[in-house]
């Protein structure tokens, strides 16, 4: 299913195919971790299930729903394509194995190589991808952090993003400080993040692909944005198309 919500943005929806099952499912019709092929699961951060019921964090990678939703993304990419990007990551995520990347930096929030996204001291045009997960939650402005990932991001190039729960609430609520009883967050995102990236950078593309993950059956929406319009056009053919083929 393809929605176009305005001229730049569009909204994709990320169904499972057989093919995905048959890859994630062993004989035993028991989930398999994407990520590193683990069967055992249990509870989450805060003795948390996912929405489905079900456990969410895989016992060997301790990987959660997000991780593996992204992972299902990134894995609808060539090989050989996201093998010639040069990428910065802000924030380590499991879900991203940055052996599949020409080179590779990442900055962790007031530790190593650590970046402000306010102003991110990189060159112009420095990264084919910048990949930003679980982050703008925790910046005072969030624009300005998005005008500088397109800033850094070269022409041709992507950004990906994710936020927590944006399909839990109609509309973003900014409480315009880190909330502590919301772990820290400056506000929570709505459904209408996806038009945050239009006011930014009028003219860019961006796309929600929605990602099951396959382990508990439990959906989270991933971002891509960019001002290539025809890059955008690729990466949504490459995540649509087993789907349409299968
Ligand atoms: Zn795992």
């Amino acid at each position: 299913m393809l929605l176009t919500l305005g001229p730049d943005t569009l909204l994709l929806y990320f169904a499972r195919s057989d093919d995905l099952n048959d890859m994630i499912l062993d004989n035993t019709n028991q989930a398999r971790c994407n990520i590193c092929g683990g069967t055992q699961f249990e509870l989450g951060p805060n003795d948390r299930k996912s929405g489905t019921g079900k456990p969410p964090r895989c016992k060997r990678c301790q990987s959660l729903e997000r991780h593996r939703q992204l992972r299902q993304v990134y894995a609808q990419l060539p090989d050989r394509y996201l093998a010639g990007l040069e990428v910065l990551q802000l924030s380590a995520d499991i879900g991203v194995d940055p052996a599949w990347f020409n080179s590779y930096e990442v900055s962790v929030f007031q530790r190593d190589n650590s970046l402000d996204l306010e102003a991110i001291d990189r060159a112009d045009a420095s990264y084919d991808l910048v990949i930003c997960n679980h982050v703008l939650e925790h910046v005072a402005n969030d624009r300005k952090g998005l005008q500088e990932l397109m800033r850094i991001t070269r022409p041709g190039g992507f950004i990906q993003i994710t936020v927590p729960t944006p399909y839990t609430r109609a509309v973003t609520v900014d409480w315009g400080y880190p909330r502590e009883e919301a772990h820290g967050h400056y506000r929570g995102y709505g459904k209408d993040f996806l038009q945050l990236f239009s006011q930014v950078e009028p003219g860019a593309m961006a796309l929600q692909v929605e990602a099951i993950d396959e382990v508990t059956g439990a959906g989270g929406y991933v971002y891509l944005w960019s001002s290539d319009t025809a890059l955008m056009r690729q990466l949504r053919a490459w995540i649509i198309n087993p789907i349409v083929a299968g």
